[in-house]
């Protein structure tokens, strides 16, 4: 059995990107799953409209359930709205549903719109070791709400052609929120996502990360694999699915990675 370190504070980590199918949500929730089954308490906020973290999780999520949009939109606490993710000890969710499709226009005119998702995590009474926000794939308010929420940046990066093509603009919109909203906002965690060995352009993609982004990249890479995907239609997480898959193994790697760096190993190098 191996121990993981357990964080001093609380780690809040926002997973963006604003390319859909990079593996956001795949590392939310394995990620989530690997630290939670190692004695850490964690949340998932599926801060996506489509509540695939939600549907990943096993969380209810059906129109009428209160959701991360009830938190942003009405002041609903935190705690009233994180559902136990079942079978995993330690792990909560605040689920996604249809209503958060129409939040990031009703932000517009909501008072300190940027920092409705700081508020209601910080206002939750009892602190979680980690707290990863899953985001929807685009740069607009909710996941501005994340950036600001969050301490840490985690960026999954597709091994695939155009892999590195619009993170200027996501890099971008975090100088921003570090410049105006949120000072200690770092760029801590880059994962390489689905890739695959086979082909040279992997390869190539992973050297180019490795240059641009140095020690911010997890050594661990996580292969694409069958078994990652084929998870959530049972409702888990491959960690709990296959647990001898090269998917879940990595996965949990990739953690015990994140766990040993901790938060301030990187601190103060942003990209
Ligand atoms: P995002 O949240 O960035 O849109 P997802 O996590 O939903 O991306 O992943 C996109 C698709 O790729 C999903 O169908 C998911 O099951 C699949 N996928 C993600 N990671 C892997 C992997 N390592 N191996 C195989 N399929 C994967
Ligand atoms: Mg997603």
């Amino acid at each position: 059995e191996v121990t993981m370190p357990r964080p001093d504070r609380p780690r809040i980590m926002c997973v963006a990107n604003q390319k859909g199918g990079v593996g956001k949500t795949t590392t939310t929730v394995n990620l989530a799953v690997a630290l939670a089954l190692h004695g850490n308490r964690v949340l998932v906020v599926d801060l996506d409209p489509q509540g695939n973290a939600s549907t990943g999780l096993n969380v209810p999520h059906h129109a009428g359930i209160s959701d991360v949009y009830d938190c942003l939109i009405d002041n609903v606490p935190l705690a009233e709205v994180a559902q136990q993710v079942e079978g995993i000890p330690n792990l909560w969710c605040v689920p996604a549903t249809i209503d958060l499709a129409g939040a990031e226009i009703e932000l517009v005119s909501v008072v300190a719109r940027e920092s409705r998702l700081a508020r209601a995590i910080a206002g939750h009474p009892e602190p979680f070791d980690y707290v990863f926000i899953d985001c929807p794939p685009s740069l607009g308010l909710l996941t501005v709400n994340a950036l600001v929420a969050a301490r840490e940046v985690l960026i999954p990066i597709q091994c695939e052609y155009y892999a590195l093509e619009g993170l200027n603009q996501l890099i971008n919109n975090i100088n921003l929120v570090r410049q105006h909203l949120n000072p200690n906002l770092d760029v801590s965690t880059i994962i390489l996502t689905m890739y695959d060995r086979r082909t040279r352009l992997a390869d190539a993609v992973e050297q180019d990360v490795r240059n641009h982004f140095g020690d911010k990249v997890l050594q661990t890479v996580i292969p694409r694999n069958v078994r990652v995907s084929e998870a959530p239609s049972y409702g888990q997480s491959v960690m709990t699915y296959d647990p001898g898959s090269r998917g879940a193994t990595s996965y949990f790697e990739a953690a015990l990675e994140i766990a040993e760096r901790g938060v301030d190993k990187v601190a103060g190098h942003n990209a």
